[in-house]
């Protein structure tokens, strides 16, 4: 059956961080807004109540809170002479499937990107004009710049309640927290959390080292809250069970925690769940959308239209939505001409397992996000004069959430997997273990993009999104250099032994274990309709009635995880919205 809903002022498609966000400032405004997200509702009191939401082999091992890949999947390749297959086990491509997204279960690490990140191309001339970028390398600025976004990463660091420790405010150093940082208008809202032992003993060896460690920002609730829309948030218990897992106690910043209680008790406020939305319709001349066709749990196709179209459906769904749609010229790699689906990126990362001689490094204490770092040699914080690369890497203590079964096999090279030696060791080194991570910044390349799959399908028959990336030469310089840092590091920590990885070494492959979904860009924003799709308010310079917000994004991926900032990006687009395009519905680009 075909039916039409009552149109709406607005449609927004997925209700993650960045559909609640949009719908509780275009509500507030006075909009009427309906959201269709494809998942389940979800609440916090019945679905992740405490002591049952700790259930490793659910939720860390069996990821129920992912989107089933017999729903959807995404295909892979490295490069575009191969053929793509469809992931049906994920290993770092975990996507949301809920009322709240991935808002739900991610591990929290809440930051802001450095100034250097919005405009590098322009930096590059600026700083190195001398020096040759890798081959392909694709270098733009983002058309927003940090200060442009300051006052809505501040608003979303009070709606999430983030802790942390302010570096640079109103652009004097604090003498505490990261002095790379951009200029802050206000301290965190909520304190640090407490350190571990493992950050202990980073902090003490990288300030031995003359670097600069500071506690990372993160949306777990440092003390008692109350955030700008009204709602108390709890204190976190450092639970461990945190990034794969809902938090029952109140803790940990989500769209279902921290928006969605204000936001679904406004009348003008309306949620479609179990509803996935397949196409953007178009007007007849192709120059707005109309609405948005979605097939419901009944497996019957609705219209729902709308003045505005809001796509807020993660990266990889944005990037499929608008091909599916036919919204935006394709990326045709051959050629190198079109933009949907261009600048496909990922994130380059480097690791240390170490291994301490009776230690209590306690690490059931944990959390997803409690972590020491220093960013000495993260973005453009350092001269990359003669390095040949540019980017970096945040480097960091991450406080591992040593839930049992995960800690299975952290134990050093060349330890039996099997018998008593095994349970020997694992008895051994839980106490003793230790990760660093180098999360770093990567660039897009000419090679590395997003299409349709010509094969394969979705439950509806709609092809799936299929990827083409691999590690390109300037994340591969990067990562080596990061490593040789990190081994560094490790050395002068006492620990026993330790083994690194630098992931760029190997192929990109999603099967290996890995610790990210960032995936970014394929919808990038930027100041040239011929090398972005939307421009710098997040809005399609082909339908000015579209707005995709996302990860999808951004043109680069900075050494950092990747949602305040879409986050921000998401409040700046709202702004705009409201006080711009209402009154005057066209391109904000005039
Ligand atoms: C385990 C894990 C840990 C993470 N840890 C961190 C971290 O520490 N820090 C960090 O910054 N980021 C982290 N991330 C990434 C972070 O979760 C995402 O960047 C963020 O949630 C993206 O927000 P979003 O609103 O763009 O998309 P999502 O949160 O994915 O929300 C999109 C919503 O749209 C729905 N949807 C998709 N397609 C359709 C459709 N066609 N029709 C209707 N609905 C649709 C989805 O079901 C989903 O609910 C982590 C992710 C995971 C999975
Ligand atoms: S570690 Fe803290 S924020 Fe994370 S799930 Fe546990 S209580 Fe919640």
């Amino acid at each position: 059956m075909n039916y039409k809903r009552p149109k709406a002022d607005v449609v927004v498609v997925g209700l993650g961080w960045a559909g609640s966000l949009i719908a509780e400032e275009l509500t507030r405004a006075g909009l009427n807004v309906v959201a269709i997200e494809q998942g389940p509702w979800h609440d916090t009191h019945t679905n992740y109540t405490p002591t049952l939401s700790a259930d490793e082999l659910r939720y860390g091992r069996r990821r129920e809170m992912l989107r089933p890949p017999s729903k959807e999947t995404v295909t892979y390749r490295n490069n575009s002479s191969q053929t793509a297959r469809p992931i049906r086990d994920w290993s770092y491509w975990v996507q949301g499937y809920n009322v709240g997204g991935a808002g739900t279960h991610w591990a929290v690490n809440s930051w802001r990107f450095t100034p250097a990140d919005f405009t590098m191309a322009t930096r590059v001339k600026e700083r190195y004009p001398n020096e040759k970028l890798a081959d392909g390398l694709i270098v733009q600025d983002w058309g927003v710049t940090y200060d442009d976004l300051e006052v809505h990463y501040d608003r979303f660091e009070k709606i999430a309640g983030i802790s942390g420790e302010a570096g640079v405010i109103n652009g004097k150093k604090t003498g505490k927290g990261n002095p790379f940082e951009g200029s802050r208008t206000n301290e965190y809202p909520t304190p640090p959390l407490v350190r571990s032992r493992w950050n202990d003993i980073f902090h003490k060896t990288t300030t031995e080292m003359g670097y600069h460690p500071f506690p990372i920002p993160a949306g777990t609730i440092g003390a008692p809250y109350k955030n700008p829309l009204g709602i108390e948030l709890a204190p976190c218990t450092y639970c461990g069970f945190c990034g794969f897992y809902g938090c029952g106690n109140f803790s940990k910043s989500s769209p279902n925690i921290c928006v969605l209680p204000a936001l679904m008790d406004r009348r003008n406020m309306t949620l479609l769940t179990e509803c996935t939305v397949t196409k953007i319709e178009k007007s007849k001349d192709g120059k707005t959308a109309t609405g948005v066709t979605f097939i419901d749990s009944n497996g019957d196709t609705g219209f729902q239209p709308a003045d505005i179209v809001c796509v807020t459906a993660f990266q990889l769904d944005n990037v499929r939505l608008l091909l599916l749609s036919e919204l935006g010229k394709p990326y045709d790699h051959a050629r190198q001409e079109g933009v949907v689906g261009r600048g496909y990126n990922f994130q380059t990362m480097n690791y240390a397992w170490l291994y301490f001689e009776d230690e209590a490094l306690n690490p059931f204490i944990s959390t997803g996000a409690l972590a020491t770092r220093i960013d000495n040699f993260n973005g453009d914080n350092f001269d990359h004069t003669g390095l040949g690369f540019l980017g970096g890497a945040g480097i960091q203590s991450l406080s591992d959430q040593a839930t049992p079964l995960s800690m299975t096999d952290r134990l050093p090279e060349g330890t039996k997997k099997w018998g008593s030696e095994w349970k020997h060791a694992f008895k051994h080194s839980y106490q003793n273990y230790a990760k660093i991570q180098g999360q770093g910044t990567s660039y897009s390349h000419v090679d590395a993009y997003l299409s349709l799959d010509p094969t394969y399908k979705d439950e509806y028959g709609l092809p799936l999104i299929r990827q083409t990336f691999d590690y390109n030469e300037n994340d591969r310089r990067m990562a080596r250099y990061i490593h040789e840092r990190v081994k560094e590091i490790c050395a002068k920590t006492g620990a026993k032994s330790w083994k690194t990885k630098a992931y760029p070494d190997s192929h990109n492959s999603p099967y290996t274990p890995y610790d990210s979904g960032h995936t970014i860009g394929g919808a990038a924003m930027g100041l040239d309709p011929n090398t972005s799709v939307v421009n710098r308010y997040q809005q399609h310079w082909d339908a000015h009635n579209v707005f995709v917000m996302g990860a999808s994004s951004y043109p680069n991926n900075a050494g950092y995880n990747p949602t305040e900032t879409l986050a921000a990006l998401t409040l700046w687009t709202a702004h705009h919205i409201i006080n711009d395009y209402i009154k005057n519905p066209g391109s904000l680009v005039r």
